[in-house]
C-alpha cells in the first residue's frame, strides 16, 4: 500500500504551524510516506500572509510553501501535490486539482460562497471536500456540513480533531449522503505525534489519480 497525506500544513504560509516545508517533507519521508497534498490555509483562512498585499504577491507567498516541499520532495523522493484548504469564517474546504497558476490568474476568488467556490473548483477540474465538518471551536462561526449536493467528498477523519465525535459525526454525514470519504492528519508539524492519511494500492502519478481513488472509494482510511 502507498500511504499518502491529504491534509498537510506548512509555516510560515500557515499561521498556525510549525514546522517548514522541508521539516515536514522530511518528517512524512521518514514515517514511510509515498508522498504528500500540501494544504496550506488559503489568504482567507489562518493564512500567515501579511494584509494587503497585492493578488499577485498574495498568491506568490501562498504557493511558496509548496513549492518549497515540492523541491525538497524531489531531493529525498517523496512526491508533492498541490492543494488548497479554503475557508469561509471557518468552515473549510481541501481543494485539490488546482494549479498555482489558476490562482495567480483568477483574482478575488477569497471572498466566494460555498455554491460559488465549489462552482468555480468543478468547472476548473478540482475537487472539494469539506474539512473537519461538526469541528466545534471559538472561529468556527457554522460548525456543521454544507449542503452535500456541494462536495466531492467529506474529510471523515481528522487526526487534528481532539474529539472523536465529531469525526464520527463527519463519517455519518458522508455516509448517509454516499459522498467519498477520505482522511487526514491536518498535521501542522513534523512532530505531529501520529499520522493519518489514505491508503492506494498503486502509486499516484499525479493528483489526478488520488482524486479519482478517493472518489471511487479505493482508498484504506489511515486511523492512528
Ligand atoms: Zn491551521
Ligand atoms: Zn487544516
Amino acid at each position: 500500500m502507498y500511504l499518502y497525506e491529504t491534509h498537510m500544513h506548512t509555516s510560515p504560509v500557515s499561521f498556525c504551524a510549525e514546522s517548514t516545508p522541508e521539516e515536514q517533507v522530511r518528517a512524512y519521508k521518514d514515517r514511510g510516506y509515498t508522498g504528500v497534498i500540501v494544504t496550506d490555509h488559503f489568504i482567507n483562512g489562518n493564512s500567515g500572509c501579511p494584509r494587503g498585499l497585492p493578488w499577485n504577491e498574495a498568491m506568490a507567498f501562498f504557493v511558496s510553501g509548496y513549492e518549497k516541499a515540492k523541491a525538497e520532495g524531489e531531493k529525498i523522493g517523496l512526491d508533492v501535490f498541490f492543494g488548497i484548504e479554503y475557508a469561509m469564517f471557518g468552515t473549510e474546504f481541501l481543494t485539490y486539482g488546482l494549479t498555482p497558476e489558476f490562482l495567480f490568474t483568477n483574482p478575488g476568488i477569497d471572498k466566494l460562497t460555498a455554491e460559488e467556490y465549489s462552482a468555480l473548483v468543478r468547472e476548473n477540474g478540482g475537487y472539494l471536500a469539506q474539512a473537519h465538518p461538526y469541528r466545534a471551536a471559538p472561529w468556527i462561526r457554522n460548525p456543521y456540513p454544507v449542503n452535500p449536493a456541494l462536495l466531492d467528498g467529506v474529510e471523515v477523519y481528522n487526526a487534528g480533531s481532539c474529539d472523536d465525535l465529531s469525526n464520527d459525526q463527519a463519517y455519518e454525514f458522508a455516509f448517509l449522503h454516499n459522498l467519498p470519504m477520505q482522511a487526514g492528519t491536518d498535521s501542522h508539524s513534523a512532530d505531529f505525534p501520529y499520522t493519518s492519511g489514505i491508503g492506494l494500492r498503486e502509486k499516484a502519478g499525479s493528483i489526478f489519480d488520488i482524486i479519482e481513488a478517493i472518489k471511487t472509494g479505493q482508498v484504506e482510511l489511515i486511523v492512528p
